[in-house]
Parts: structure tokens; C-alpha cells; sequence
């Protein structure tokens, strides 16, 4: 059987860099953090296990980070849930960039293993509405009732 033909060969999984997706690539990681030419705006979610557990606090931190990063702890011990925002070439990248950011962290995720990820291209995040809408009803009203 031909290698290509095969959904999950190590080659497919390949990034830019060289760099297993699986594994995630801090060069992703870095390159995913802003638009840039040939780049879509993906969302990932990938399933992985640890050696050891994670610290609550960790998991904690991941929310305040500013990237819409996301690291849950859905049932069973020592297996968690990322989710994650970049901006990528393909699903790839885009998983190898969500990924990479465990890499990131491995002072407190040592080990882990991917196990399934999913990667969603979206279309471009349209710019979120300024808070302002209320003064432009203001607005529009007092020009209705001078
Ligand atoms: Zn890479």
C-alpha cells in the first residue's frame, strides 16, 4: 500500500519546520500568533495524555493567557483537552502551532502524547463591535427627535 494513501503517515503530519504536528513545533507556535500572508485563522483541538497530572494552577494560567488557549481536564485522569486559536498555512500547522504550545510549558508539562486533534478553518474573525453601539443609538435617536 502506497504510504500516501494512508491517512495518519508521519509525512502528513509534517510541518514547515519538519516538525511532527503531533508533537507541536515552537516555529508554529511563534508564527501563528499574527496574521500573515497565506495564513487562515484556524481553531484546534487536540486530546492528550501526561505521566504525571497537571497543575490546577497550570490549568488556570492557560486561561488568562491572551491567545484564547484552553486547557481542560474533561473525565478521565491524566488526560486533557487543549483548544486553541492560530493562524496557519493549513490544519497542519495550525495543530502543530496549538501544540507547540505545550512545548511552551513543558517546565510544568513534562511529557504528554497526543492522541486526536481536530482542526476547524474559519473564515477570517471579523473585528469584534466597539462598546460604543449604545452612543450611536444615542445618536441616531437625537437626530430622530431634534
Ligand atoms: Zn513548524
Amino acid at each position: 500500500m502506497p504510504e500516501r494513501s494512508m491517512p495518519h503517515d508521519a509525512s502528513s503530519w509534517a510541518c514547515p519546520h519538519g516538525q511532527d504536528a503531533r508533537r507541536g513545533c515552537e516555529a508554529c507556535y511563534e508564527e501563528s500568533t499574527a496574521p500573515g500572508p497565506g495564513l487562515s485563522f484556524w481553531e484546534v483541538v487536540a486530546w492528550f495524555t501526561t505521566d504525571r497530572p497537571i497543575p490546577i494552577r497550570t490549568l488556570q494560567d492557560v486561561h488568562h493567557h491572551g491567545r484564547h488557549f484552553a486547557l481542560d481536564q474533561p473525565s478521565a485522569p491524566l488526560v486533557y483537552l487543549l483548544t486553541g486559536e492560530a493562524h496557519a498555512r493549513d490544519g497542519v500547522q495550525a495543530v502543530a502551532s496549538v501544540i507547540g504550545f505545550l512545548l511552551q510549558n513543558r517546565h510544568v508539562i513534562a511529557d504528554f502524547t497526543v492522541t486526536e486533534t481536530r482542526a476547524t478553518h474559519r473564515s477570517p474573525a471579523t473585528p469584534a463591535k466597539p462598546k460604543t453601539t449604545r452612543q450611536t443609538d444615542t445618536w441616531l435617536h437625537e437626530r430622530a427627535n431634534p
